[in-house]
This record gives C-alpha cells, structure tokens and sequence, in this order.
C-alpha cells in the first residue's frame, strides 16, 4: 500500500472496528499490532487434538443491548444463540449465580416468592450471608484487596433479580460466533483499504503527519512518565480431560477464599451446535486464577480507584496534546470494557 490516511495501532475490538469504519470511509488504513495476531484478549485458539475453541485469554460471551452493535457485529459473524449461564460452587453445593430467586431459595433452603425477596434481603443477615458466601472470597482473590476497597460498580456487573432469570447477562442479544471468534478479526480486517503489520508496536513520532488511532496501554504510550497504571493479571491452567463432559456447565465460579482458583471454564459448553464436539470422549477445562500484575505480564483489569483514575486523567490529557492522536479500548480508556461497549465506542467515535 503506497499512501496511507489512517493508523490503528492495536488489533483488538475496538481497533477492529475503527480500521473497518475508515475503510468504508474510503480511507486506506494501516493496522499495527504489537503481537504475532490480532483479536486481542479476545483471541481464541483451536485445540488441534478435539476441535474445540480454547478462548485463550478467558471466556468471552458476546451480549449487548445496543441495537447498533448487534447489526453491526452480524455483518461479519453469525451467532449461536448460545445464553451464558454462570454457577458458583459453595461449600459442596452449586447454585446458578444471578442473585435471585433460584440462589436465595436453595441457599436458605426457603420457598420465598418474588414479591417477598426484597424485605427479606432488607434484613442484614441474609444480605450478609449472601455477601460472605458468594461475594467476599471471590472478590478478595479477583481484585488482592478487601471487598470494601473496590469499586462498587465492579460488583454489581452481577444482576440481581426478584425471579427465577438465571441468565448471567440481563442483554437480549447474545451468543458465539459460530465461526468461532478469530474470524471475526480476520473479517473486520479484510478489506482492500487495509494492511496488517502484526509484530510491531507503536511509538509516538511514527507515521508523522498521519492520523493514529492507539489502543495499547496509555501509560506504556508515555513511557511510564507518570508512573504505572494498576493492573490486575490473570494466570490459566489448560487440561485435556479423557471425559466428555467434566462440570455440565460452561462456567462455575469458586467463591471459596479456600480454593486458588476463582473459576473453571469448559469450553465445548460454548458450542452446542457442535454435536460431535459435544459427543466426544474428551473435554478441555481451564481454572483462572487471579494474579498481581508487574511491568511485562498481561493487563486484564484495571484497578479503578481515585489515584488511578487521576493517574489514567492525566496521561489521557497528555495524550490529547499530541496531534493526530486518538487514544481508546479497554487499554487505552483504562477502562473495564465488555466487547460490545469497546465497539459500540470506535462505532461512535467521530472520524
Ligand atoms: N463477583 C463475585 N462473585 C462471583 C462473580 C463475580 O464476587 O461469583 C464479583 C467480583 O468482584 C468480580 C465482579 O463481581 O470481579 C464482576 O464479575 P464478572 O463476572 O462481571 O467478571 P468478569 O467476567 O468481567 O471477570
């Protein structure tokens, strides 16, 4: 490609999208990412050995709300219609983990209605139980500090419900890309009006004069100038299991401070559509476990507290000082991002 209008530096979603939206434009685009492969933490991989889609960096489900999203992821991916469900494993019994009507009643052993859940959440035991089992350990790990000191938002990603909804997400839309989501990237990317360098990374001063849209990491941008954003990481152990099905469940949850782990995933649960899959002598499970993040490791989560987010300020005003310069996704904003709100913002992003 001779000329070019447009950098994206990053090929996760919300790179992805950007690039796609400034082809259509007309625009020619060059795509920049620092790994071997686009998709980001997205980035599945597919297990030689059985065929099932290993979702590398954890599960990923995609859900929105957002009627602009969902037209626009579906002109490149068909979805399974696959509804993510999650469980939670506590003191020998499972439980389906919305806080509603099916967790309540099985964990006091009650009979409760609808009508009557929220007078009895009212009383601070039950809040409390509720809390100590199924929130306090697992937060503890997730985030390496007390329950107390995150922030609230974080917690309440969990619905709450008054019925028997068992559904993790409250999104009407929802599902896998049935051609797994790899090609999602591929396809957001395959376009005449765009080029993939994959292997390197940005750094300011490259490509003067053009335009750059960043999604890495904004303190990495500065060269840690200010400081280091907070992170927290995440650890995965993969097991080839000679069964066919090992929890039943795509996902249960270990709240148990006892337990490393916070969560097993089983991917095959992703595809049901996938009836050999399903049927075979083998499943791939994977245990997460949170980790303390240092220079160098993955960022998964950032750490959203009152010096952080002055920290992610100032670095994002430094950044609106650099002409030709536009910072955003998850690394970039600094921001707790799902899928479709990283694409619902390159979607509305003025270009
Ligand atoms: N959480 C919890 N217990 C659970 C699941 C979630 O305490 O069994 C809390 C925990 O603090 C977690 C937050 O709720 O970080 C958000 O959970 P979510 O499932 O949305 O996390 P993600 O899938 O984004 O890692």
């Amino acid at each position: 490609m001779q000329e070019i209008h447009a950098v994206v530096a990053g090929a996760g979603i919300w790179g992805c999208t950007l690039a796609r939206r400034l082809a259509e434009k007309g625009m020619k685009v060059l795509v920049v990412e620092s790994r071997p492969v686009v998709g980001g933490n997205v980035r599945c991989e597919i297990d030689p050995e059985t065929g099932i889609e290993i979702h590398l960096y954890g599960s990923h489900i995609f859900h929105t709300h957002n009627d602009k999203v969902w037209s626009f992821v579906r002109r490149f991916v068909e979805f399974n219609g696959y509804q993510h469900k999650v469980m939670a494993h506590f003191k020998g019994k499972t439980y389906f983990l919305p806080l509603g009507l099916s967790l309540i009643n099985k964990f006091f052993n009650t009979e409760l209605k609808p009508c009557e859940i929220a007078a009895f959440m009212k009383d601070e035991n039950n809040s409390k139980a509720i809390f100590d089992a199924f929130f306090r350990g697992y937060t503890s790990k997730q985030w390496g500090r007390d329950p107390e000191s995150i922030d609230p938002s974080i917690i309440r990603r969990v619905p709450v419900r008054e019925n028997y909804d068992v559904n993790y997400f409250n999104d009407y839309n929802q599902g896998i890309p049935l051609s797994g989501y790899n090609s999602l990237f591929e396809r957001l990317l395959d376009h005449p009006n765009i080029s993939l360098e994959c292997g390197r990374a940005y750094r300011i001063g490259d490509f003067p004069g053009t335009k750059v849209y960043y999604s890495g990491p904004v303190d990495k941008l500065f060269n840690y100038k200010l400081g280091e954003l907070p992170w927290r990481s995440l650890k995965f152990e993969t097991e080839t299991l000679d069964i066919s099905d090992y929890q039943g469940t795509s996902v249960i949850n270990y709240p148990d401070i006892s337990v490393p782990y916070t969560r097993i995933h089983e991917f095959k649960h992703y595809h049901p559509e996938c009836k050999d899959t399903m049927t075979m002598a083998k499943t791939i499970i994977m245990r997460e476990f949170p980790a303390a993040w240092k220079n160098g490791d993955e960022p998964y989560y950032p750490i959203s507290d009152k010096s952080s987010q002055e920290l992610s300020g100032k670095y994002l005003e430094e950044a609106a000082k650099i002409p030709n310069l536009v910072v955003g996704g998850r690394l970039g904003g600094y921001k707790y991002l799902d899928m479709d709100q990283a694409m619902a913002a390159a979607l509305e992003l003025e270009i």
